[in-house]
């Protein structure tokens, strides 16, 4: 089914490495949402310039500063000199590229350093493409994230607030620095609130199916109330299964090891699933086999997936 973008709006759609990117065409210019993974920067910086056809980038802005979204971010700019505006709430933490709190150092993940010029609050209302959009707060996923609203087009970029199935891991939930499924619930609602046609999530294609949608985030904000371990199990296989796509493959026999060096991995299974490292390592590969994400390829493990 063809769903009812506006024109000026293209969508390049990426995978899970990747954030996609949303281009908004404006006569001899042109805006972006979110820009990938650093690895992927050659890639996005070439997808983008299919897309502008000869336009001038003149702006980037991003739903949240996760490295997925902010990747391609420094090679953009390096590129077409154009202005970088994120999400007020993370402006500091990107000022002082605290590795910590951008969730860089906590999971093992790179990120190219940029500069922003300016900063989205709560609230506001600015221009892409030539519609009015309204930046809404999108706590959960991570805490300072907007989504972005078009009223009169009935469009949502939704980020990793919302996605076809489900929603960006919860860690601030997980590492107890903030009541992140209370607020995935409020965003939900919020969002919930909101006369929508189409969404344009961070991960995957556009989908019409807002309600449906709704209702299976709903759901699983309520398995994770119910059993919160649940929850972390998720983020580690879902934050495994990123870090193997930037990894490409892992030798078996390292995968005990790799765990322990990665925060975020350790504290999980420490701290939460009260597993020793190797038992952890065992779990993990099991599960994700059994889901059938990764595959061996020899003693290596490997995604099933392209990146
Ligand atoms: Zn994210």
């Amino acid at each position: 089914m063809k769903l009812p973008l506006p024109t000026q709006v293209r969508v390049l759609e990426r995978g899970w490495l990747s954030s996609n990117n949303i281009l908004f065409l404006e006569g001899e210019r042109a805006a972006l949402v979110d820009s990938g993974y650093v690895s992927h920067a050659p890639q996005t910086l070439a997808l983008v310039r299919n897309a502008l056809d000869g336009r001038k980038l003149t702006r980037l802005i991003n739903t949240h500063a996760h490295s997925d979204h902010i990747g391609g971010n420094a090679t953009l700019q390096r590129e077409y000199g154009c202005s970088i505006t994120v999400p007020h709430g993370i402006a500091q933490v990107i000022a002082r590229w605290d590795e910590e709190a951008l969730m860089l150092t906590p999971c093992a993940q790179v990120c190219d350093r940029f500069n922003h010029d300016a900063t989205l609050g709560v609230g506001e209302e600015f221009e892409l493409g030539g519609l009015v959009w309204h930046a809404l707060h999108a706590p959960g996923h991570d805490m300072q994230a907007l989504v972005f609203y078009c009223e009169s087009r009935r469009l949502l970029i939704s980020g990793d607030a919302l996605w076809r199935d489900g929603f960006g891991i919860q860690f601030a939930e997980i590492l107890n620095q903030a009541a992140g499924l209370a607020a995935t619930k409020a965003t939900l609602e919020a969002i919930g609130r909101l006369a929508v046609d189409v969404v344009i999530p961070g991960h995957g294609a556009p989908f019409a199916e807002f309600d449906d949608a709704l209702e299976r985030a709903f759901k699983r904000v309520a398995a994770f109330e119910q059993e919160p371990l649940r929850m972390a199990r998720n983020a580690l296989k879902a934050c495994f299964t990123f870090s193997l796509l930037e990894m490409r493959r892992l030798p078996r026999a390292r995968l005990a090891k790799y765990l322990q060096g990665v925060p975020f991995f350790k504290d999980i299974g420490d701290r939460i699933l009260q597993f020793s490292v190797e038992e952890l390592a065992e779990w993990l590969l099991a599960e994700l086999m059994r889901a059938q994400v990764v595959k061996f390829d020899g003693d290596d493990i490997v995604p099933t997936q392209n990146a």
